[in-house]
Parts: structure tokens; sequence; C-alpha cells
């Protein structure tokens, strides 16, 4: 029998906002692994659990530690913040897989940080959307940069991630820059939630010119509405069409 490694979203923070799918997966492991932030969230409700964890920045290291461990014989949980196939790890445990051959991977997957942001956005991605990360740490600008103006000359609503960093302060304002050269209205609907499902939940709603001068942090997914969507007191709706 081959030793079973689950990769696991749990959701944006809260234990509500996670799967049954996800619960079953992490109360059936032996051990539970994750960068730290993500695994505190986890350690009042699986306290019987062994938890295992590695800094940001060591996600290599992280995944081969799973394999280390499920070689052991160890059932083992691999979580991820919201869906662990949207900037996460399922990618680069399948890339790995190859090398462990007595072991066997699965996904679970998790409500990803665009769809629990924009519930508490109301409806900022009603129509055809795109995800966009601005780190480029692994992307270069120049693809983000092509990625953002492609978004608005498809009239696409954005989700922006990893909108900011200690190291990256202005780069949410460099998109907002290109979006605008794009065609993007200066009056476009847009708005961020920071800490989704997590103590000290914020919000905020305003125009694209206006987000330009907004200074967010890397706990925040920002929306950008598509040319129909408008801001309806602190929510940011995109309209599907309907005659209303
Ligand atoms: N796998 C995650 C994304 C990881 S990339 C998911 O599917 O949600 C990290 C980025 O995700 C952050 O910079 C932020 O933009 C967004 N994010 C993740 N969790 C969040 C939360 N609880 N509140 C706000 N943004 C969040």
């Amino acid at each position: 029998m081959k030793n079973i490694i689950t990769v696991v979203g749990i959701g944006p923070g809260k234990p509500e906002m996670m799967t049954e799918e996800a619960v079953e997966a992490l109360a059936c492991s032996d051990v539970i692994v994750g960068y730290t932030v993500y695994v505190d969230l986890l350690r009042d409700e699986f306290p019987d659990k062994e938890f295992r964890t590695t800094p940001m920045r060591q996600e290599i290291e992280r995944c081969r530690l799973c394999f280390d461990l499920a070689k052991e014989g160890k059932r083992v949980s691999l979580v991820c913040s919201g869906d662990a196939g949207v900037y996460g790890m399922a990618a680069p445990m399948y890339a790995l897989l190859p090398e462990y051959e007595e072991v066997e991977l699965s996904v679970v997957p998790g409500i990803t940080a665009a769809n629990s942001g924009a519930a508490v956005l109301g409806a900022p991605l009603n129509h055809d959307y795109c995800v966009i990360s601005l780190s480029d740490l692994l992307t270069p600008w120049s693809v983000i940069e092509k990625r953002l103006q492609a978004a608005i000359m498809g009239d696409f609503a954005i989700a922006l991630y990893n909108p900011s960093s200690k190291k990256r302060v202005d780069y949410l304002m460099r998109a907002c820059d290109i979006m605008l050269a794009a065609g993007a209205g200066e009056d476009r609907a847009c708005g961020y939630v920071e800490s989704i499902g997590r103590e000290g939940t914020k919000t905020h709603v305003c125009t694209l010119k206006e987000l330009r001068e907004c200074s967010v942090n890397m706990f925040t997914t920002v929306f950008i509405g598509n040319s129909q969507s408008y801001l309806q007191g602190d929510k940011i709706i995109t309209r599907r069409g309907y005659s209303i």
C-alpha cells in the first residue's frame, strides 16, 4: 500500500470556512505540515495531532518534509491557506512526486481568497473574472504587467493576490497605473478585504484612482471591477446583465 499525503486547502482562516472534506482529511492524518501562520490556525481544532512547521520561503523544504514523513509510514496533510491549487503547494508537490514512487498524493479544495473576499464585498466577481498575483518573486514583472493589461482589455473583473509586501510597497500603485493606461476608467469600482475570515477583517471600497493611493498589506486581496461594476454603499456589484 502506498503512503498517503493530502494537500489540503483550509480556506481563509476560520474553521467554519473549511470544507467537511478538509476537516476529515486533517482528522485522519498523523501529522499536519504547513507554514507557521496557517498551522497556528489549526492547533486548537486538532489538539491531538503532531504539527510540523517551516517558515515562509522554505516551500520546497516543506514539501520534502512531507514526503520524508510519508516514507516513515505517517499519514500526512500539507495545509495551504485558501485553495492549495491557487498560488499554493499542490503544483510543487506534484512536481516532486515522481521522485517518491511509494507515495500517493491527493488534493482537497478550499475556498480561495478571491471567493471569500468577494462574498464580503457583495458580488464583485459576478461575471468573467481573473486572478493575478502581483508578486514578482517567481514571475517576472513584465509578465505581470502584460496580464494586467490583457485583463483590462478583456474587461475582466480582477482579484489581485499578493498586492504588497515590505519590499514591494508601491506595487499596487504600479498595477493601478498599468490598468489605467490600458483603458480602465479612473472611476472604476474597486476595493479590498484584509484578513478575510480572521480577526480584524477590514474592508474598503473606492475608485481605481483612489486605490492608487491605498496602502495595503500582504494579508489583503484587492478587487477591481469590470466596466459594468458599481459601488453600492460598502459593496462592489458586478452586473450580470439582468434587466434590473
Ligand atoms: N492559496 C491562497 C493564496 C496564497 S497567495 C488562496 O487560495 O487564497 C497569498 C495571498 O492570498 C495574500 O497575499 C492575499 O492576497 C491572499 N489571501 C490569502 N488569505 C487571505 C485572507 N485570509 N485575507 C485576505 N487575503 C488573503
